[in-house]
C-alpha cells in the first residue's frame, strides 16, 4: 500500500513541477509525457507536424491518427506501451536517435483510453482532418495530412459508455474561491447535470466532506489552494484528480459573462443567487469543457444551487467506513448501494446512487420521495409497468450527451428515439393506475412525451440495422429521402450492371472462370485462372499475374466502377447531412429530452425503491422535525443479505430508541455478539429514511440527522504518516469537535489502540463531552466495561447490552441488544473459535484467572511473578475434559512431611514410572 501511494504521490508532484503558471492551455504534464527535448530543425514534415501539435498538448498523451491507428513517439510511446502492455517499436530517425513508438487500433481504441484513464494519464486525441486522397490531389504522394487534435481525454470529461461506469456518475468538479468564500461547481458531461454549492461555513473538513460525497473523477483547483496551504490535506486525498489550473482561469466576473452566454440569460441571476466563489467555479468548470472538447459545447442543465445544510453530511471516513457505495476493499459489491439497488436502468441507478452520497434534511423533499415509493408499493401493477417498460429503455441520456458534442453515431439517435418512445407508453402505462398519483409521480409524468414530432422524425428517418458510425452509412430508411433512395438505387442498378457484365465477358471469351472482383488494392477488376488467360485478347488491360490466376481490367470495367464508387460516396455524403439534422433536431430537444430521463430515473428509483421495500419487508419511516430515533425491529440490510445468501441463521431484528432521556446508549458485550452490526444498522436506517426510501425495520421514526459521524473499524493510514491511534483519534476529535444536537454519532470502540489506562481515560472523557457538550443521538460500543459506572452519573447515557447464553461450556450468540451491561467479553472464547492454539488458549485463560483475581485483591502488579512461566505451561499441556491423571492421583495422595529423604526419593522414581507407562 505504501508503495502504491507513494507512486502516485511522486507522480502528481511531477505534474505539478512541469505546469508554469504562463501556460493557460494546459494544466499539468506528467514528466513522461514530455517529448524528450529534441529541437524541431531536421525533422520530417511529419514529424514536425507531430512535434507541434504535442508541444500544444504536453500534458497528454497524443493519440496521433495514422490510418487504421494511433500512433504514440517518443516518451509517449514508452510510457504507453509500459501501461497497455503493448510492443515499442520504432519508427525510422530524429536527430540520428531511433523514433520509440508504439500504437493502438482505431476500432479498439476506446479499450485502450479506458485503461490509460484509469491509470491517471490524459489523451489528446489528434484525427486526420481530410481524406489522404485529398491531401495527395493538393500535394502529390508525399503531401501531409491536415491533421488536428480534436478532444482530450480526462478523467472527468469521458462520454463513451465503454469508458464510463453505466450505474454512476462521472462528475468533474472545481472549485472557486471569491470575497472570501469557497465553493464547488460540478458537472457531469455525459448526463448535462450541473451543480453549485458554497461551502458554508467553510472549514476544510467541510470541502472535504463535499468532495467525498460529490466523489469526482477530477477536480480543476486554483494553482494558489495547491502544493501549501491548509488545503494541501484535501489534494492529497485526490492524487490523481486534482488538476491545479492558473489562478486567472477562476475569474468571476469572466466567469458570469461565459455562463450568461452559455446558458442564454442576461443575468445568472434568473437560476439563483449564486456567490461570487461559485460564480468563479462554475465558469472554470465550463472553460474546461469547452477546451477538452475542443470547442464542442455539451448539453448542459441549468445550474442548481445545493444549499447549506440541505443535505445530510457525512465526512470521508463515515462513507468509507459504512461501506455506502464501495466496500473497504473498493469493491461495489457487498457495499449498501449494491444490496439495495433494484433500478433497471443505467440513469436510474445513477439517481439512486446520487442521492444515496446526499440524504436530504429537507422534510418535505424526503417526504416527496417517500410518497412516491408508497404509492408503488400500494399499486404493484404499476410499479410492473414502470419497471417493464424501462427494461426496455436504453441510456439515452448518455446518448444525448454524445449526439450534442458531435460524437453520437446513429444507434445514439435510435437510443434517444427508443427512449422518448418508452417514455410514452410509460406514461400510458400509468395513467390507468388505481390511485391518484403523488407530486413527486406526477410532477414526472408531466414531464413525459413531449417530443411526438420528433419520435415520428427519427422513427421515419432511421433503418432497422444501424451502424455503430455514421461513416459507415446505411442508417437511413428507405422512403425517407426520395434523392437518397435514387443515388441508392442507381448503386443498386450498377452492382446488377456488374454482374451482367461479367456474363457479358464470359460468354465474348468462352473463359468460364472468369469474375469480376474487387478488393482494396485494385478496385474492381477482372480475375481468370492462369490456365484460361490467354483467351482474354487486346481489349482486357493485365493487372497482376498470381500464382494461379491473372488479373485484367478493361476501360468499361473502370467505367462502371467509378459510377458505382460515385453514387456510393454520393449516398453517403447524403446520409452524413441527413445525420447532421437528425442529430441537430435532437441536440435542439437537448434540454426537454434530459427532463424526460431525469424523469424516468426518478420513476424508476421510486419503483425500485418499492420493489425493494415489498421484496425485503421494509416500512416506511416516519422523518419528524425533532431529535426522535426510534426504530422498532431494525435490521442491517446487508449482513441479513449475507446471511440470507449463506442460508445460515436468520438475522435478529433489534430495537433502538434515543429519545429525550436515553439519548446515548452504552453498548457493552461480548466479542462476536453483534454490537458493530447494531450500530451501523441504524446509521444506515438513518440514511436510508434521509434519502427518502423505506428502511429495514417494522417501525421507525427519525427525527431529522444534520450530520452523521462515525468513529469504527481500524485502520492506518502510513501514507499520510498516521498509525492506526492517530488514525481513531483524528476521527473522533472531528466528532467531538463538529457533532450538534441534532447529528447522529455511532462510536465503536474509541482508545482501544493505547495503553489500557490511556485508553479507557479518553473513552470516559469522550461519553462525558458527548454527553454534556454534543447532546446528540449517540451509541457509543466497548469493551471497557469500567463505563458502565458512568450510567449512574449521566442522566441521558443509558447501559445496554448483546445478550448471550453460555451453554455446556460454550457461547451461543443471541444477537439481542438488552437494557443492561455486560460483565465480561468472552474474548478469549472468540479466539478459540478463530483457532489459536490450544496451549495460548490454556495460558489466557490462566492469566486471566489471575488478573481476576488480582483486580478483586486490589492490584495486578504482582502478576508475572503469581504466575508460572509460558514454557513451564506449555511443556505441560493438559487436555480439556481428560479428568485427574495417575500421576495427579499420586501426588494428592502424598504427603511430603511425612517422607524421609529415601522416601521422597522412591516416589520420585514411582512418579517417573508411572510416566514412562504414560507415555
Ligand atoms: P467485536 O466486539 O468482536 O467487534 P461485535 O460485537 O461488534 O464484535 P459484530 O461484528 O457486530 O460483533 O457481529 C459479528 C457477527 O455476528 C456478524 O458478522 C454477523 O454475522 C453476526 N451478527 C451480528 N448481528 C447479528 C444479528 N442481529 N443477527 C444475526 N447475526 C448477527
Amino acid at each position: 500500500m505504501r508503495f502504491a501511494n507513494e507512486f502516485l504521490t511522486t507522480r502528481t508532484s511531477a505534474f505539478i513541477v512541469v505546469n508554469s503558471p504562463s501556460d493557460q492551455n494546459s494544466s499539468a504534464a506528467p514528466a513522461h509525457t514530455k517529448p524528450r527535448s529534441r529541437a524541431r530543425t531536421g525533422a520530417t514534415p511529419m514529424m514536425a507536424q507531430y512535434l507541434k501539435l504535442k508541444e500544444q498538448h504536453s500534458d497528454c498523451l497524443l493519440f496521433y491518427r495514422m490510418g487504421d491507428f494511433y500512433e504514440m513517439f517518443f516518451d509517449d510511446a514508452v510510457a504507453a506501451a509500459a501501461a497497455l502492455d503493448i510492443t515499442l517499436t520504432k519508427r525510422g530517425q530524429h536527430k540520428g536517435d531511433d523514433i520509440p513508438m508504439c500504437g493502438v487500433p482505431v476500432h479498439a481504441a476506446d479499450g485502450y483510453l479506458a485503461r490509460l484513464i484509469k491509470q491517471g494519464f490524459r489523451v489528446a486525441i489528434c484525427e486526420q482532418m481530410e481524406d489522404p486522397a485529398e491531401a495527395k490531389k493538393r500535394g502529390g504522394s508525399k503531401a501531409l495530412v491536415k491533421r488536428d487534435v480534436v478532444r482530450l481525454v480526462t478523467p472527468g470529461t469521458l462520454t463513451e459508455d465503454s469508458l464510463l461506469n453505466a450505474r454512476a456518475n462521472n462528475y468533474l468538479a472545481a472549485l472557486g474561491s471569491a470575497g472570501g468564500e469557497h465553493a464547488l461547481a460540478w458537472l457531469d458531461i455525459s448526463t448535462g447535470e450541473f451543480y453549485l454549492q458554497c461551502v458554508r461555513p467553510f472549514s476544510p473538513a467541510a470541502l472535504a466532506a463535499a468532495l467525498a460525497r460529490i466523489a469526482p473523477g477530477e477536480i480543476l483547483l486554483p494553482e494558489k489552494t495547491y502544493g501549501q496551504g491548509e488545503l494541501q490535506i484535501i489534494w492529497d486525498e485526490w492524487p490523481d484528480a486534482a488538476v491545479p489550473l492558473p489562478d486567472s482561469r477562476f475569474d468571476s466576473t469572466n466567469a458570469a459573462r461565459r455562463l450568461e452566454t452559455l446558458f442564454g440569460v442576461a443575468a445568472m441571476d434568473s437560476f439563483g443567487e449564486f456567490s461570487r466563489a461559485e460564480l468563479a467555479a462554475a465558469g472554470a468548470l465550463v472553460d474546461y469543457v469547452e477546451l477538452t472538447q475542443v470547442g464542442e459545447m455539451p448539453h448542459l442543465s441549468a445550474p442548481r444551487q445545493i444549499s447549506a445544510g440541505a443535505i445530510m453530511e457525512i465526512d470521508a471516513a463515515t462513507r468509507r467506513n459504512l461501506e455506502l457505495s464501495i466496500t473497504l476493499s473498493g469493491e461495489r459489491k457487498g457495499s449498501l448501494l449494491a444490496t439495495i439497488d433494484r433500478t433497471v436502468s443505467g440513469f436510474g441507478a445513477r439517481l439512486l446512487a446520487a442521492r444515496l452520497n446526499a440524504p436530504l434534511t429537507g422534510l418535505a423533499a424526503i417526504n416527496d420521495r417517500l410518497d412516491a415509493v408508497e404509492w408503488f408499493v400500494t399499486d404493484s401493477s404499476a410499479r410492473t409497468a414502470v419497471r417493464d417498460g424501462l427494461r426496455k429503455c436504453p441510456d439515452f441520456e448518455r446518448a444525448l450527451s454524445r449526439v450534442t458534442v458531435n460524437r453520437g453515431g446513429p444507434r445514439d439517435i435510435a437510443a434517444v428515439r427508443d427512449g422518448l418512445i418508452a417514455a410514452r407508453d410509460l406514461k400510458g402505462a400509468l395513467q390507468i393506475a388505481k390511485a391518484p398519483a403523488p407530486d413527486g409521480i406526477s410532477d414526472a409524468l408531466g414531464d413525459l412525451s413531449r417530443h411526438d414530432a420528433l419520435v415520428d422524425l427519427l422513427g421515419r428517418a432511421l433503418a432497422d440495422d444501424l451502424p455503430l458510425n455514421s461513416r459507415d452509412g446505411g442508417f437511413i430508411a428507405e422512403g425517407y429521402s426520395p434523392p437518397l433512395d435514387e443515388l441508392k438505387q442507381l448503386g443498386g442498378e450498377s452492382r446488377q450492371l456488374m454482374a451482367s457484365l461479367e456474363a457479358k465477358y464470359k460468354d465474348q471469351t468462352g473463359a468460364e472462370t472468369l469474375k469480376i472482383k474487387n478488393n482494396n488494392v485494385l478496385g474492381y477488376f477482372i480475375e481468370v485462372s492462369a490456365r484460361q488467360s490467354e483467351k482474354l485478347g487486346e481489349d482486357f488491360i493485365h493487372r497482376q499475374t498470381m500464382a494461379n490466376a491473372v488479373r485484367f481490367s478493361s476501360p468499361e470495367l473502370a467505367d462502371l466502377a467509378r459510377r458505382i464508387s460515385e453514387s456510393g460516396d454520393r449516398a453517403l455524403a447524403m446520409e452524413l447531412e441527413i445525420f447532421q439534422e437528425l442529430a441537430a433536431a435532437v441536440t435542439a430537444k437537448g434540454t426537454t429530452i434530459s427532463l424526460e430521463a431525469s424523469a424516468l430515473a426518478a420513476l424508476d428509483v421510486a419503483a425500485a425503491g418499492a420493489e425493494l421495500a415489498t421484496e425485503q419487508n421494509f416500512c416506511r419511516p416516519e422523518v419528524v422535525d425533532g431529535t426522535e430515533f426510534n426504530i422498532v425491529q431494525g435490521r442491517h440490510p446487508v449482513v441479513e443479505a449475507a446471511l440470507g445468501e449463506g442460508q445460515q441463521t436468520a438475522f435478529v431484528a433489534n430495537d433502538c430508541n434515543l429519545d429525550g432521556d436515553r439519548r446515548i446508549w452504552l453498548v457493552t458485550g461480548p466479542n462476536m455478539a453483534g454490537k458493530s452490526t447494531f450500530l451501523r444498522q441504524n446509521a444506515l436506517i438513518a440514511i436510508l429514511a434521509q434519502i427518502g426510501s423505506f428502511v429495514p425495520a417494522e417501525q421507525a421514526q427519525i427525527g431529522v440527522i444534520d450530520r452523521l459521524f462515525s468513529r469504527v473499524g481500524a485502520a492506518d493510514d502510513l501514507a499520510r504518516g498516521r498509525s492506526t491511534f492517530m488514525v481513531e483519534m483524528v476521527e473522533t476529535a472531528s466528532i467531538l469537535n463538529q457533532a450538534s444536537d441534532r447529528s447522529f454519532v455511532i462510536l465503536d470502540e474509541i482508545g482501544r489502540g493505547t495503553a489500557t489506562f490511556d485508553g479507557l481515560s479518553i473513552a470516559w472523557a469522550a461519553v462525558e463531552h458527548l454527553h454534556e457538550k454534543n447532546r446528540c443521538r449517540a451509541l457509543f460500543a466497548t469493551h471497557y466495561h469500567e463505563l458502565v459506572a458512568l450510567t449512574n452519573q449521566l442522566d441521558a447515557l443509558k447501559p445496554f447490552t448483546m445478550r448471550v447464553k453460555e451453554w455446556e461450556g460454550d457461547v451461543i450468540f443471541l444477537h439481542e441488544i438488552a437494557a443492561g451491561a455486560a460483565d465480561r467479553s468472552y474474548g478469549i472464547h472468540v479466539a478459540k473459535l478463530a483457532g489459536l492454539p490450544a496451549e495460548v488458549i490454556a495460558r489466557a485463560e490462566q492469566v486471566l484467572a489471575t488478573l481476576e483475581r488480582s483486580e478483586q485483591s486490589g492490584g495486578i502488579t504482582r502478576l508475572a511473578d503469581d504466575l508460572p512461566l509460558f514454557a513451564a505451561m506449555a511443556d505441560t499441556p493438559k487436555p480439556a475434559n481428560s479428568g485427574p491423571s495417575p500421576i495427579d492421583d499420586a501426588l494428592k495422595e502424598a504427603n511430603p512431611d511425612d517422607m524421609s529423604p529415601r522416601d521422597a526419593l522412591e516416589f520420585l522414581y514411582h512418579l517417573k514410572k508411572i510416566s514412562i507407562e504414560q507415555d
